[in-house]
């Protein structure tokens, strides 16, 4: 053996014992993503795998590296693994939160824009990412950011290289706006210059580039807002923003690349163009009628509701824009949910995002809306396999993610209770675990911010 190879295992080998150090550190004591492979034995009352419709009681979870490995009888745990006991609790898959802004990081989103520049924003979004995963939020799927430039994909790439602990993350850089629309800065005079927290484009060339400027920089997704939105200031929600071509535009090019488009829509008409042009996703769809709800569930489009943030808002004085909100609740937050239910019936595909933002908000709060999709009118249970399975198909990681089986990745969660009894179980996540490390146990909340968990590969 030369010196220079032997020099080099022994640094991996150091490299090694640092990362168990860690994982142990972060775990607990249990050693975890060691080179010897361990089964640990995951020990809840139940388990929700969210394929099946019933709770399998009794069950063990077991896990070896980063992998589930089976769903097996507690009589079944093979000799010499580690037991994790997780009593009164229930195991589930991690909550996929597939509409989020990690880098908004205040209520008055806008002007935090403005004032905050983007390596502030990627401070703040990794800390609010962290956060969101001890909350049991697994992955993220990013529905475009406030940021000149592309802090959301930096986040991505520096959890991805295991640099930082976070959750799984995919999306899009920018949300695309028209002149005037949700994602532009309506509210100075024309005298001032500002970088709008939007992307802003008009006409189908401007979009073709933007898309592949999006592209370029490391979005996996395209973000349009199709129509007005609430929370922007000076401009309106049942307005369509995007021409039918300038739609067919995005959805084309982003295509091309293999990158699909989701499409923030309030009007139902903007709806139907959007689902037409060939989104993935409807965001928000408020005022989705039957013939909306017929096309999405004909062409398997998926809806995401967002509901929880027009309550999570109501009356605070919080938002720009307070006064769309607060008419939203009054007028149309009733009949959103009765669609909700009718398109869920008629066969639409609805999935849980969140829309909080980033640091801004403590994120045990976002698992209430399961609660609300529940007062839609799906069951419990439909609901929680909302924001796992259907959520892993909406992001295309349902072949590694969303369930308890065996051969997928061990995004694991357990939360206090039966969520099936009382939805709100879901705000009470005891244990957290991500790619086969435990980063939270009960009885223990460590704090993960900043942490560096190794060195990179
Ligand atoms: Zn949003």
């Amino acid at each position: 053996m030369s010196k220079a190879v032997r020099h080099l295992r022994l640094a991996i080998q150091q490299r090694r014992i640092l990362q168990t150090a860690a994982a142990i550190l972060l775990s607990g004591g249990i050693i975890v993503g060691s080179a010897t492979a361990q089964t640990l034995a995951l020990i809840p009352d139940r388990v929700i795998d969210g394929r099946t419709d019933e709770a399998r009681e009794g069950a063990v979870v077991l896990v070896e590296g980063e992998q589930i490995t089976a769903v097996a009888d507690r009589s079944e745990v093979p000799a010499g693994a580690t037991a994790i006991e997780l009593p009164g609790t229930t195991l589930m898959p991690g909550m996929i939160n597939a509409h989020e802004h990690p880098l908004m990081y205040a209520s008055d989103y806008q002007n935090a824009h403005l004032q905050g520049s983007s390596a502030r924003k990627a401070l703040m979004g990794l800390a609010g990412a962290q956060k969101h995963l001890l909350a049991g939020w697994t992955s993220i799927r990013v529905v475009g950011d406030a940021d000149v430039y592309y802090a959301a994909q930096d986040l991505r790439k520096v959890i991805d290289d295991g640099i930082f602990l976070g959750p799984r993350l995919s999306g899009a850089g920018h949300y695309l706006s028209i002149t005037g629309g949700g994602g532009d800065v309506n509210f100075l005079s024309p005298e001032q210059h500002v970088i709008a927290d939007g992307l802003v484009v008009d006409g189908p060339e401007e979009i073709r580039k933007a898309v592949r400027r999006e592209i370029k920089y490391g979005s996996d997704w395209i973000k349009l807002l199709v129509t007005g939105a609430f929370q922007s200031v000076g401009d309106n929600p049942r307005n369509i923003a995007f021409s039918p071509e300038e739609l067919r535009a995005a959805v084309e090019e982003a295509n091309r690349h293999g990158v699909p488009v989701a499409a923030h829509a309030h009007a139902a008409e903007g709806i139907k163009q959007a689902v037409e042009a060939g989104v993935r996703s409807i965001e928000h769809g408020t005022f989705i009628d039957a013939e909306a709800a017929r096309m999405m569930a004909k062409r398997g489009t998926f809806l995401v509701p967002t509901i929880y943030v027009g309550d999570y808002y109501a009356v605070t004085g919080d938002l720009l824009a307070q006064e769309k909100n607060d008419d939203y609740m009054k007028n149309d937050r009733a009949n959103f949910l009765a669609a909700i239910g009718r398109a869920h019936k008629a066969g639409v595909k609805i999935t849980v995002g969140i829309d909080l933002g980033g640091y801004g908000v403590d994120p045990t709060v976002f698992a209430r809306e399961f609660a609300i999709l529940h007062e839609a009118g799906m069951t419990p249970m439909e609901a929680i396999q909302a924001g796992t399975r259907v959520n892993a198909e909406l992001l295309q990681w349902d072949d590694r993610l969303g369930t308890i089986e065996s051969g997928k990745l061990a995004d694991i969660i357990a939360v206090e209770g039966n969520p099936l009894d009382d939805l709100s179980a879901l705000e009470e996540v005891s244990f957290v675990m991500i790619g086969g490390k435990v980063v939270k146990r009960p009885g223990r909340t460590e704090s993960l911010s900043g942490l560096l968990i190794s060195a990179p590969q």
